[in-house]
């Protein structure tokens, strides 16, 4: 329509209609290339909005888990230091408690804590980091990641170094699995230990102290620093969502 209107201006020559025309294609092709890019970046935060709020619960949720984690392993690794203090003491009559001896039986179980985010691992293979829009939150997602790995690292390192001190010395540590105390695993166990005899032997308190020294290391260096890095992604989470949660769900580092 406007196609031929221009032509029939252009053979009568008409100027100022031919331009009237141009200002009205050039505005048409205008007006709609903003109303595309408007509905872009409308599709754009509704997007962002829902990664921020998948992400959010899925933070929330493993924190929850994670806090189970940090409690269990903070006590067996307090567990794990106050028996090698029972057992170092040559004169010592203290028989390590139930609590110690589960610590010492498990000593060498270094588990990698769950530490995945799903809407996280999504973003990042598919390149869509970049539609969340705030830097903070980015930097918050990405250091977060890289403290999950650089952990893991360290745990695969620590499990390889541990010794299984109940199968290396089975005469001062007593297994009877089924009658529940600790779990390892899906089999539980309710060791048995022989506090004389392990206080008289050197190169059991050895390995334990090394297993005991390791655990530690995997407490305060893998374990609790990936759990207060995911409570500060939280906090800038909600931050950014404007979300204020009541003082118990918060994670005291
Ligand atoms: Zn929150």
């Amino acid at each position: 329509m406007i196609l031929r209107r221009v032509i029939a201006h252009f053979r009568r020559q008409e100027w100022a209609a031919i331009a009237i025309d141009f200002v009205i294609v050039v505005l048409g092709v205008f007006i709609g290339l903003q109303v595309q890019a408007f509905a872009v970046e409308r599709d754009r935060q509704k997007s962002e909005r829902d990664y921020l709020t998948r992400l959010h619960g899925e933070v929330e949720q493993l924190l929850e888990t994670r806090a189970r984690y940090d409690r269990s392993r903070t006590k067996f690794s307090v567990d794990l230091l106050g028996a090698v203090k029972v057992l170092d003491d040559a004169e010592g009559i203290t028989p390590l408690s139930l609590d110690q001896c589960d610590a010492v039986a498990g000593s060498a179980h270094t588990t990698v804590p769950p530490a995945e985010l799903p809407t996280v691992a999504e973003l990042l293979s598919t390149g869509r980091l970049d539609h969340l829009s705030s830097a903070t939150v980015r930097t918050a997602i990405l250091t977060y990641v890289q403290d999950a790995v650089r952990a893991r690292d360290l745990i695969v390192v620590i499990t390889d170094s541990g010794r299984d001190l109940g199968k290396a010395h089975p005469h001062l540590i007593t297994h009877h699995v089924g009658a529940s105390r600790i779990r390892i695993e899906e089999v539980w166990l309710n060791p048995e230990c022989r506090t004389e005899a392990m206080r008289a032997d050197p190169a059991f308190r050895n390995e334990l102290s090394e297993n005991a020294y390791m655990y530690n290391v995997y407490t305060t260096r893998a374990v609790l620093p990936v759990s207060r890095q995911l409570a500060a992604l939280h906090a800038v989470l909600d931050a950014e969502m404007s979300i204020a949660h009541p003082e118990k769900n918060d994670v005291t580092p």
